[in-house]
């Protein structure tokens, strides 16, 4: 984590997390199969919509680091 980690670029805040790939894909597998789950059970229409956060999780975890800044809610890569 700490190889990627630097300075705000915009505010030079040190106030600055490092989101790597595997949170944006739990996040967004949870949210798809809490969906599929719904699914299953009550309305099998939320089967199609939660296969849409499926894939952007997968997107996701293809996509590179970010760097966001919470003292100016800067983002950029690292
Ligand atoms: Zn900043």
């Amino acid at each position: 984590m700490t190889d990627v980690w630097e300075r705000c670029p915009k505010c030079k805040s040190d106030q600055v997390v490092t989101r790597g790939k595997l949170f944006y894909f739990l996040i967004w597998f949870a949210a798809g199969g809490c969906l599929l789950w719904l699914g299953l059970l009550f309305f099998w229409p939320l089967l199609v919509v939660g296969f849409i956060p499926i894939v952007v999780s997968l997107f996701s975890f293809m996509k590179a680091k970010v760097n966001r800044c919470t003292a100016c809610g800067h983002k950029w890569k690292p």
